[in-house]
């Protein structure tokens, strides 16, 4: 039996002594709750993962993502007119389009200007929210999943979020752009039909700079400014071999030691390059496909369940170091008021048991990942 092998099976067998059937803690000898620096962030987490969870002690999808539909669904074939129009259309090998980027009917961010903030008064400052807000329809099925799609859709929606990202770099108005797809109401998706969007912001926000600032911390503590805090993570997981959930040759998807909720999942590209939209197509590609088993994997462990996924490439015209990343954050909980207040997330699940059930789902069960629907509308 290989190390890995047996490095796994030790971890079942932590994991079973914990986990009863009765849900009661058993083999438990007192309180394990450690805190967990995140380096990206240097935000401390706390893993407190002593209470015996199994999969199904999570809150699988239940709300409809669109309780009454007024209308026709605008991103299906036949209502394309019901958005505006397409800045990017992407066409599949059999005919018709796979995906369409259009701009969103309710921008959050939208038209020109810089970041000059009227005061008024003593204390309060505006500005207008300039910007870019788009919506990536990641195909023509109404009803579908990220987990779903084949090959060919990984590599279209790659190419679509790596072209409108080269756009958006072009503006001088927009500082930079955070890609998210949202997965289930729960995740806030307010339209069921499989969709990504872009906002191209006219800021950096604080999240991506605290991670700016997690790079430049760690490569001053190891004295040596070429140093990389992901491609360190990369090999570091590698070599532990206790959090990787998935690994091939174009990227790695960890349970992080920081994990701030259970099952959380961090998507790093071997090939270093602070932005998606430089980085080579093939290994934004196989990210894709990676991203698709990672999520995979989740809807084994857990069903239907809701998610985010949050993708983070350095600001658009600035020069730093940074590597850009995938963040995979299933909704299996509502942050509460201690979290609200000071910003520590608990976290039920290490990282550690986590990755022994994503990393053997088919042990664990639970329906297959085929993107059925829990009291969806429509
Ligand atoms: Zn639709
Ligand atoms: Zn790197
Ligand atoms: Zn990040």
């Amino acid at each position: 039996m290989g190390r890995r092998a047996v490095r796994r099976r030790q971890r079942r067998a932590r994991l079973a002594l914990r986990t009863s059937t009765s849900g009661t803690v058993t083999g438990v000898t007192g309180p394990s709750n450690e805190l967990r620096r995140n380096p990206l962030t240097g935000r401390w987490v706390t893993i407190a993962s002593g209470r015996a969870i199994r999969p199904q002690d999570f809150a699988t999808r239940t709300l409809a993502v669109e309780a009454e539909r007024t209308g026709p669904c605008p991103f299906c074939p036949g209502n394309e007119e019901l958005t505006p129009p397409a800045l990017a259309t992407y066409e599949g090998s059999t005919g018709g389009w796979l995906v369409r980027v259009v701009p969103n009917r309710y921008p959050a961010f939208d038209g020109d200007g810089t970041m000059r903030p009227a005061v008024d008064g003593v204390l309060h400052q505006a500005v207008h929210a300039a910007g870019r807000h788009e919506v990536l329809v990641i195909g023509p099925e109404h009803e579908g999943d990220l987990a779903l799609l084949d090959d060919e859709r990984i590599d279209v929606v790659a190419t679509a979020i790596r072209e409108r990202l080269v756009a958006h770099a072009a503006l001088p108005q927009v500082a930079y752009t955070q890609a998210i797809v949202n997965f289930g109401r729960e995740a806030g998706a307010s339209l069921e039909h499989p969709h990504a969007q872009l906002l191209g912001i006219p800021f950096v926000p604080l999240e991506i700079d605290d991670e700016l600032v997690g790079f430049r911390r760690f490569a001053s503590a190891r004295h040596d400014p070429a140093v990389c805090l992901l491609c360190t993570t990369l090999s570091v997981e590698l070599a532990a071999d206790q959090r990787v959930v998935e690994a091939d040759d174009d990227a790695v998807a960890v349970a992080p030691y920081w994990s701030g909720a259970p099952y959380e999942m961090l998507v790093v590209p071997r090939v270093h390059d602070p932005r998606l939209h430089t980085a080579p197509v093939a290994s934004l590609r196989g990210v894709g496909r990676l991203l698709r088993t990672a999520i995979h994997r989740l809807h084994r462990v857990l069903g239907d369940v809701a998610y985010n996924v949050v993708i983070h490439t350095a600001p658009h015209h600035h020069d730093v170091h940074y590597h850009w990343h995938i963040h995979l954050l299933p909704r299996t909980s509502t942050l509460a008021g201690f979290e609200q207040g000071t910003g520590v997330l608990i976290n039920t699940m290490s990282p550690e048991d986590a990755t022994v059930q994503l990393t053997d789902a088919a042990r664990v069960g639970g329906p297959p990942p085929s993107g059925r629907r829990t009291g969806v509308a429509g």
